[in-house]
């Protein structure tokens, strides 16, 4: 795919990065934070990702454990990456947010299906009752 440095940003462009990187596997999560968003996602070392910009507009989305860190821009919205639960030396980046991305680099992206683990609490009992019916 693609390699190098790569610049990104959040849709008004308050949130600028880079990631310094070849672009790994892409992964879609279920969980019930990221399949609201239905975001791919791939996974980048936390010393390949730099904030270039925007450090003032972002705004973390926590829930359940809190551990994992949700960044998203205050403005518009955009979810550009996040700190990981399972991996606290990596960041999860959102590749929508890369620039030049190319839906057609959306082809082999694996599901993070363990994602369901990390789901809310009283969500899970919503899904069961769903799946009475
Ligand atoms: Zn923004």
């Amino acid at each position: 795919m693609t390699k190098n440095k790569i610049k990104g940003q959040c849709h008004c462009g308050k949130v600028k990065f880079s990631i310094n990187c070849e672009l790994k596997e892409l992964r879609r999560c279920n969980c019930s934070h990221c399949r609201r968003k239905g975001y791919v996602m791939t996974t980048v070392n936390k010393d390949e990702f730099n904030l270039d910009s925007g450090e003032d507009y972002l705004n973390i989305y926590q829930w359940n454990t809190k551990v994992a860190k949700h960044f998203f821009c205050k403005i518009c919205g955009i979810n550009t990456h996040n700190k990981r639960r399972t991996n606290p030396n990596a960041f999860g980046v959102n590749v929508g947010c890369l620039d030049g991305f190319d839906m057609s680099w959306i082809q082999n992206v694996s599901d993070f299906t363990n994602g369901q683990e990390f789901t809310l609490e009283d969500q899970k009992q919503g899904e069961a009752s769903l799946q009475k019916k």
